[in-house]
């Protein structure tokens, strides 16, 4: 029988399934048992080093994830949202009852349904301010955006300082 190689060398030969390495790790004992005993201690080494993740981290993770709250950012978005659907409709039932778009106006309203009395209450009454003073409703409701909007601002500037706060 040769002589032991370096442990190093045996090691390395095994790994990349070398012949004569592996038919001196069967037939010699001693070698068998260092590369044995090196194999343990790379696995701790690794274990250390990567340590698996548990089998439910996953579902761990999503259910902290669905506890947190909502980021401020998600909740102005839906505001905006919201918002920009809201004086859309309220545009688009008054286009639909008392403009020129009469076809149009009315298939987008329909669209909304839960919204749509709403907006046609809202529109009729716009509608009965505006043939009796235009351009005062127009300011006024000019100055509704605008308020809304510094509304909307307000909340923003508001979540942001809540969110900081917040630990
Ligand atoms: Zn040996």
């Amino acid at each position: 029988m040769n002589a032991c190689p370096e442990l190093e060398t045996l090691l390395i030969g095994a790994a990349e399934h070398d012949a004569d390495a592996l038919a001196h790790l069967r037939n010699c004992p001693d070698c068998a048992a260092s590369a044995e005993q090196h194999r343990q201690l790379e696995k701790d080494l690794f274990r250390l080093a990567d340590p698996l993740p548990p089998v439910d981290f996953v579902q761990s993770v999503m259910a902290r994830v669905a506890l947190e709250p909502a980021p401020a950012r998600v909740e102005l978005r839906t505001g905006f949202t919201i918002l920009a659907v809201t004086l859309m409709g309220a545009v688009l039932a008054f286009v639909a009852t008392h403009g020129n778009l009469g076809l149009l106006g009315t298939r987008a309203a329909s669209s909304v349904v839960a919204w749509r009395n709403l907006f046609f209450a809202a529109s009729e009454a716009l509608a009965a301010i505006w043939s009796t003073a235009a351009l005062p409703t127009a300011v006024a409701m000019a100055g509704l955006v605008v308020v809304s909007t510094l509304g909307v601002r307000r909340l923003a500037s508001h979540r942001v300082v809540e969110a900081q706060v917040r630990p």
